[in-house]
């Protein structure tokens, strides 16, 4: 069996990639953090799209978790690959920097930098031993252009994106494409304390994004059409300048 693994899995962006990948054809691992609701939620739509469904709770920003976890599973499961990995969870805790404190600092990039290495670093051999993969990393526009109130969270991203294009160059020869996607505002509980309406002003779009758009981008990086992209970070945001 091939799995798809989608880390922050339970809602939001995380939650329409779990559903886009299961109509893509793939079983899907949802990993989360805590939201067990959510996360049986996620389960039953991919159920739905007529996939299995392996709930994997665990927090990605520690190694010692995600090697127990996960790396249980691939034990438990030795006759299946993790073929796509979709590095998406993240939080953001936004602060000017003279305010921010070491926690601010230190949670933000282990969730979101730490956290794909964790990951990613845990199915590595087996996926090279496939000799066929995809790799998607949700960045963001802050990771791009960096965003005031958010050093944080950009400098997380930013590293992200080295990373991607770093690993991409490491595992062509096998197959294994690495992408980044930086979405701009999309609707979601990340942003439900943003002003919708003000900021949408200032997207040539007009409006947010919806999880499912930037679902639909990672179905085609994860599919096999998408095979000579690699290396990449695709922007998804209603216009934004980047
Ligand atoms: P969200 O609605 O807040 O959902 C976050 C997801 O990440 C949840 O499934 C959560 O699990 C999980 N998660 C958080 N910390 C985790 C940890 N330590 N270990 C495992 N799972 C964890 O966020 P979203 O808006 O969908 O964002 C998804 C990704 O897109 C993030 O990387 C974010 O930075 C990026 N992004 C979002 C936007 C936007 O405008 N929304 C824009 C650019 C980039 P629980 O449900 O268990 O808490």
């Amino acid at each position: 069996m091939k799995y798809a693994l989608v880390t922050g899995g339970s809602r939001g962006i995380g939650r329409a990639v779990c559903v886009a990948l299961a109509q893509l054809g793939y079983p899907v691992i949802i990993n989360y953090k805590g939201n067990v609701t959510a996360a049986e939620e996620t389960a039953a739509m991919v159920k739905a799209a007529g996939q299995e469904a392996v709930l994997l709770p665990f927090d990605v920003a520690k190694k010692e978790d995600v090697t127990a976890a996960l790396g249980g599973w691939i034990e438990a499961n030795k006759g299946s690959t993790i073929e796509v990995l979709v590095n998406n969870a993240g939080i953001r805790n936004d602060v000017l920097m003279a305010f921010m404190e070491d926690e601010q600092w230190r949670s933000v990039l282990d969730t979101s930098l730490e956290g794909m290495y964790n990951v990613t670093r845990t199915i590595m051999q087996p996926l090279l031993m496939n000799r066929f993969g995809r790799i998607i990393n949700i960045v963001s526009l802050s990771g791009l252009k960096g965003m005031p109130g958010q050093v944080n969270y950009s400098a997380a991203k930013a590293g992200i994106i080295g990373a991607t294009k770093a690993l991409a160059q490491e595992i062509a020869k096998r197959n294994i494409t690495v992408n980044a996607i930086a979405p701009g505002f999309v609707a979601s509980d990340m942003t439900s304390d943003l002003n919708e309406k003000e900021l949408s002003a200032m997207i040539p779009m007009n409006r947010f994004g919806k999880p499912e758009e930037v679902a639909a981008l990672v179905k085609f990086l994860a599919s096999k059409d998408a095979g000579y992209i690699t290396g990449q970070v695709i922007s998804i945001n209603g216009g934004l300048y980047t």
